[in-house]
C-alpha cells in the first residue's frame, strides 16, 4: 500500500466505494463519476501506479484483471457481444489522462458509451 493514495484506501477498505467484485489481489468498483450507463474500475490492490510501471511479474495479475471484464461487463448491464459489447481504457501517465496513479481499468458499457466522454 503506497500511503495517500486513493485507490489503496479503497482496496483496504479505509474510503468507501461501491464494489462490484473483490478477490485476495483484485478489486472492482464503480467509478464515481460515471462516464456511461455502466462504468467501473478493475483494480489490482498492489499498487502499481499506472501500466508505465507494469514488468513481466505482473503478467498473471494483468491476465486475471482482463480476463474478468467480460464476466464482470455482463454482470453489470452491458449487453452481450456483438450487438452489445463494451469499451476498456487504461490512461496512463499525463499524456494519456490519468488522474489517479494507481493502474486501474475502465469498463465502460452501455449504449454508445464513447458518446458520453
Ligand atoms: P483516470 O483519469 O483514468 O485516472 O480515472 C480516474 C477515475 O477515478 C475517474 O473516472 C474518476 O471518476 C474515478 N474516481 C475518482 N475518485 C473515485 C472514488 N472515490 N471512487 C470511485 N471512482 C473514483
Ligand atoms: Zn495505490
Amino acid at each position: 500500500m503506497s500511503a495517500d493514495c486513493l485507490f489503496c484506501k479503497i482496496a483496504a477498505g479505509e474510503i468507501p466505494a461501491r464494489r462490484v467484485y473483490e478477490d485476495d489481489d483484485i478489486i472492482a468498483f464503480h467509478d464515481i463519476n460515471p462516464s456511461a450507463p455502466v462504468h467501473f474500475l478493475i483494480v489490482p490492490k498492489m499498487h502499481i501506479a499506472s501500466m508505465a510501471q507494469l514488468e513481466e511479474k505482473h503478467a498473471a495479475l494483468m491476465g486475471r484483471i482482463m480476463t474478468l471484464v467480460p464476466r464482470l461487463a455482463l454482470e453489470q448491464g452491458s449487453q452481450p457481444y456483438p450487438e452489445g459489447g463494451f469499451r476498456v481504457i487504461i490512461n496512463t501517465g499525463a499524456h494519456g489522462g490519468q488522474e489517479v496513479p494507481h493502474l486501474h481499468v475502465h469498463v465502460l458499457g452501455g449504449a454508445h458509451p464513447w458518446k458520453h466522454e
